[in-house]
């Protein structure tokens, strides 16, 4: 086992989990301060790429899909008949990428706060912009908060809030005004599904998404864990809220009918993931 040495290994220390993951690496790639936020790339060595934003690892060339797939594939299969989709953040546009498998997708809109991230990604993870040029697709660079409160109402069937964590600019992207701002520009049976955190490592913040989506009127919440092998714990979540609707469940067959390829998602996968572990139920039952 190769002992830590600095100049060969990328860690991301998490004070606030106190833990700490690392991948060894090759060289730095670049490294831009954008007006938001410190976006740096690395090639490691058994990963592909790697992007950090302000030291938090955020994808990888080898493990991203886990990710990009349980927060697109759920909530469109979720829908009855998806049309018009909304990302917030997910400026690597993996997300983007997944969600324009779906043929019957009209229009999805990507708003990301920073450029850079995008201009990042179309450099070292060029095969997650490979949707951009979609003519369905429109890549913008804007305040998530102010476009979803300036939003139409009933305009949009899901919102993919694909955002950071709860810090910096993605703070706003967890409260009560913003989930309202969502429930509004949704239509009727619409989606929002967000990257709900570690449901091991951040139960209280997903407890209070989970409040606050519930009290502006979200009903039949989800939280579907999945495996995020670059994140902290290792374990992640989507969480996925209805604005009304007597759609339940997932268009199972469809799924499996899907003409388009996945890596991890299958009607299996979201079946199980429907299936809330036991510490996730005793939290969400005492809310
Ligand atoms: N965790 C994802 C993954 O593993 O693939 C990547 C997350 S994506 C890079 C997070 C994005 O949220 C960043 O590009 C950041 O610029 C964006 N973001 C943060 N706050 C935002 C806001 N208020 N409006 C729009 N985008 C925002």
């Amino acid at each position: 086992m190769s002992k830590l040495e600095a100049n060969r290994w990328f860690t991301e220390i998490s004070d606030r989990d106190g833990s700490a993951f690392s991948l060894r690496i090759n060289k730095k790639l670049d490294e831009v301060q954008s007006p938001f936020q410190k976006v740096e790339m690395y090639e490691t060595t058994d990963f592909g790429n790697l992007m950090i934003i302000d030291g938090c690892t955020m994808v990888s060339t080898r493990e991203n899909f886990f990710y990009h797939e349980m927060m697109s594939h759920p909530a469109l299969f979720a829908h009855p008949a998806p049309k018009n989709v909304v990302i917030i953040g997910g400026g690597d546009c993996g997300t983007l990428r997944e969600v324009l498998k779906h043929p019957d997708v009209e229009s999805v809109t990507q708003i990301d706060i920073d450029e850079v991230v995008t201009q990042m990604s179309l450099k070292y993870f060029p095969e997650l912009c490979a949707s951009n040029d979609d003519p369905r697709a429109t890549v913008m660079f804007d305040d998530g908060i102010k476009y979803m409160r300036d939003a139409a109402a009933s305009s949009i069937d899901i919102i993919i809030v694909d955002g950071t964590d709860p810090v910096g600019p993605g703070e706003g992207l967890f409260n009560h005004a913003f989930y309202t701002s969502c429930l509004n520009a949704l239509r009727e049976g619409g989606i929002l599904i967000q990257q709900s955190e570690s449901p091991l490592m951040h139960m209280p913040l997903l407890k209070d998404m989970r409040r606050a989506m519930k009290d502006v009127g979200f009903s039949d919440l989800q939280t579907l864990p999945f495996p995020q092998p670059i994140y902290p714990s290792g374990i992640w979540s989507a969480t996925l809220a209805r604005k009304g609707s007597e759609f339940a469940g997932f268009r199972e067959q469809d799924v499996d009918n899907a003409e388009f390829a996945t890596e991890y998602y299958n009607s299996g996968i979201h079946k199980g993931a429907l299936a809330t572990p036991n510490f996730m139920r005793r939290a969400f039952d005492s809310e």
